[in-house]
């Protein structure tokens, strides 16, 4: 079975890394995927996912959550700030946040609802112009003017540029998180996941190893 392999190679990574069994949580990104194959996931006891698209995820997991009971669904994509109330109420942690517009926007409504989704700061370690995420020299005042909103900033997020060496993003990224406090690293994906938990990861985000190639 492909969940139970991956959950095999995450433990066997995390022994290798000295790092103590059960602390990297294997996140099961189902975007795009058919509903039979995330029933599948779900009917071996697997309850955290990834989407990366509020109305995907929005058309999906309610009716999921009523037929298997609580599911943790966590956002790992762009997020619009007219859809971030949505957003909150859906997901249990937002991957995504990546620019001021959005922490002032969550910070107004996280005190409106009373409740707010754990955040991630998204770093564009690779200061890649197409991809979102704050550059790696504005990532400290960026994490403090979030705080300065109270925001429930828990980690920092990447996604490396697909024709470089992952291992300096993710070292990068850990460096970055642990000079700010933060306890929480949301990297690596089907490609590199190992590589990720050598390094620090705390949530790895796998979708393709899981479920196979999206349609
Ligand atoms: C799609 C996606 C993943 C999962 O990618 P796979 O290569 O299928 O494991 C992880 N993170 C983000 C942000 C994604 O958009």
């Amino acid at each position: 079975m492909a969940l139970t392999d991956i959950q095999d190679r995450v433990s066997k990574a995390e022994a290798k890394a000295g790092r103590t069994p059960g602390s990297v949580h294997l996140i099961a990104v189902s975007k795009m995927q058919p509903n039979d194959r995330v029933a599948t996931i779900l009917d071996q006891g697997h309850r955290l996912f990834g989407e990366n698209r509020v109305q995907e995820a929005a058309g999906k997991w309610p009716d999921f959550r009523e037929t298997y009971g609580q599911i943790a669904v966590d956002l790992i994509g762009p997020l619009q700030t007219n859809k971030a109330r949505q957003a909150m109420e859906l997901f249990q942690s937002i991957h995504t946040l990546d620019r001021p517009k959005l922490a002032n926007t969550i910070g107004r409504l996280a005190q409106e609802m009373g409740a707010c989704p754990t955040l991630y700061i998204q770093v564009n370690t690779g200061e890649e112009p197409q991809k979102a995420g704050v550059l790696p020299n504005e990532t400290d005042a960026f994490v403090a003017s979030c705080r300065a909103l109270d925001l429930p900033v828990e980690g920092l997020m990447c996604i490396p540029p697909v024709d470089e060496e992952p291992a300096l993003h993710f070292a990068l990224l850990a460096k970055m998180a642990d000079r700010n406090g933060l306890t929480n690293l949301s990297m690596g994906m089907s490609g590199d996941f190992e590589t990720a938990i050598a390094l620090g990861a705390t949530h790895i985000r796998v979708g393709s190893a899981i479920f196979g190639e999206r349609p």
